[in-house]
């Protein structure tokens, strides 16, 4: 092995294979998971599964997500790159990193300041600048900053997440998993005549949204 590794243009690309293998097909969004480095996101011992397709702990017993599903997701909020995006659990910033490149602004909150801090220390290191942080209960939104045009919950609902869907513009799209802490349902809600319109794609786990509209603390 050289001790020097040029450059890798693609640190993503086995990456945006494998999702594309299983269907997702828009070229934007293979193209920027190609061009991101997972390995950076992801805790030096945990490196070596970092092109996995699966969720790996990112420590504080939180885990970034599995690939296929950052893929699914951000598909799903359907994004021209004019958007302001909330997304609620910044985790390892992965998600987030993916977003800033697919929208025009991210709003990111996590309730666990060691996180937030970390994934802020990466995405500035890889010149993100258009992305804002908070540290909080990501189930009550950010009013200061509402509406969105988009809403993207990266932990597991109990139920229909109301405050969120208040802070979301007519016609915009939150996407959720919603069930018990087991196992929920990727949900696609969309507002409609300020009603919500939703249907449900496929199953999936993730970790627990804790706050006022989430499960109480662990
Ligand atoms: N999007 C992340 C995945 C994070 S896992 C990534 O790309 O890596 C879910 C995250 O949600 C965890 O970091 C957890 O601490 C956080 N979380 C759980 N409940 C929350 C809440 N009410 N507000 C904000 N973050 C929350």
């Amino acid at each position: 092995m050289p001790s020097h590794r040029p450059h890798d243009p693609f640190p993503g690309a086995a990456i945006a294979d494998q999702v594309r293998q299983h269907g997702i097909h828009d070229p934007r969004l293979l193209d920027v998971l190609a061009r991101l480095s997972r390995e950076k996101f992801v805790p030096p011992d945990e490196r070596r599964h970092a092109l996995d397709d699966r969720a790996i702990p990112i420590g504080q017993e939180q885990t970034i997500s599995q690939p296929f599903m950052v893929a699914v997701m951000t598909q799903e909020l359907a994004l021209s790159g004019t958007e302001r995006v909330l997304e609620i659990g910044t985790g390892s910033g992965y998600q987030a990193a993916v977003l800033s490149e697919l929208a025009s602004e991210v709003f990111t909150i996590e309730r666990l300041v060691t996180l937030s801090l970390r994934a802020r220390a990466i995405l500035d290191g890889l010149g993100r600048t258009n992305i804002r942080y908070l540290v909080g209960d990501g189930t009550l939104g950010w009013p200061a900053e509402a509406p969105f045009d988009r809403i993207l919950v990266t932990a597991g609902a109990p139920g229909f997440p109301s405050a969120l869907f208040n802070q979301l513009i007519e016609g915009g799209i939150l996407v959720a998993p919603v069930g018990d802490e087991f196992s929920q349902e990727l949900t696609i809600i969309q507002k409609q005549n300020g009603r919500p319109e939703s249907r449900s794609i496929m199953g999936c786990r993730f970790v627990k949204l804790i706050g006022a509209e989430g499960w109480s603390n662990p």
